[in-house]
């Protein structure tokens, strides 16, 4: 008999917000006149043997000069639900935007997760320092995670690969060149934190992404991709709808259960 893969639980873990968009710039090229609310998050997936996290957010000294509106430290929320943020020992990060990747300092004891393809546009390619991506990047997020390139803190990892029983990382690109999402097999089926391939749950049900554009083409194959992995559309979570905060069992003060 096969042993039986382990189920995970995914928590929404919301540090900063909500903040005020444009609908255009959350869902490319439309409803300009209108607005929506955005939060931001990190995720926890929680098992049995190992509990990890999904992006590290912003950590303080960034989130106080952006002035980010409803900030609370990632390690002061985790601590909220009783993990203690320097006993981590894996965290994916999905993509290398500031909101995603700023606060690795806050994980201290953690090894990291990146696509190879992600690392080398944001800390080696000269395009990343171009207006319509340094606008994502924060710099001293990528020196930080630069200087762990050769350690044992930094996994570099060349498309789909298998993080741990039930769980797998996908690249997926489109947002970013080499952004990842997390495939977590739950005891609702195959559930996927897609992080910024989509912002919001209309991205994936109209096919329309957000206005912040590595590869469009590659990104619609990615839609394609991850819905045809994910066993039902409700399961395919995206990188900042508010309704990730709103519409799931709360857990605790800005923490809800996903599935
Ligand atoms: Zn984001």
């Amino acid at each position: 008999m096969l042993p039986s893969i382990p189920i995970y639980e995914i928590y929404a873990v919301k540090y900063a917000g909500p903040f005020i968009r444009p609908v255009a710039k959350v869902l490319w090229n439309t409803d300009w006149e209108k607005e929506i609310k955005i939060n931001y998050y990190i995720w926890v997936v929680k098992g049995n043997d190992e509990t990890f996290v999904i992006d590290s957010g912003v950590a303080p000294p960034l989130a106080q000069e952006m002035g980010l509106q409803g900030y609370v430290s990632p390690v002061h929320v985790l601590a909220r639900m009783g993990i203690d943020a320097s006993d981590i020992k894996k965290v994916v990060i999905t993509h290398i935007h500031f909101d995603h990747a700023n606060g690795i300092e806050l994980f201290p004891n953690a090894t990291f997760y990146i696509q190879e393809k992600e690392f080398n546009f944001w800390i080696k390619d000269p395009l990343a320092k171009k207006p319509p991506f340094l606008i994502l990047s924060d710099l001293r997020g990528n020196a930080n995670l630069a200087k762990l390139e050769g350690t044992e803190r930094l996994v570099l990892l060349k498309g789909d690969q298998v993080l741990l029983p039930g769980i797998e990382l996908l690249l997926a690109p489109g947002h970013t060149p080499g952004l990842q999402a997390v495939v977590v097999n739950t005891m609702k089926g195959t559930a996927i934190v897609g992080s910024d391939c989509a912002h919001i749950f209309k991205n994936y049900e109209e096919e329309i992404p957000s206005c912040f554009i590595a590869d469009m083409v590659a990104w619609m194959k990615t839609y394609d991709q991850l819905k045809s992995k994910v066993s039902s559309l409700d399961l395919l979570f995206p990188g900042h709808d508010i309704k990730m905060s709103t519409q799931y069992p709360k857990v605790t003060e800005d923490i809800t259960r996903l599935v």
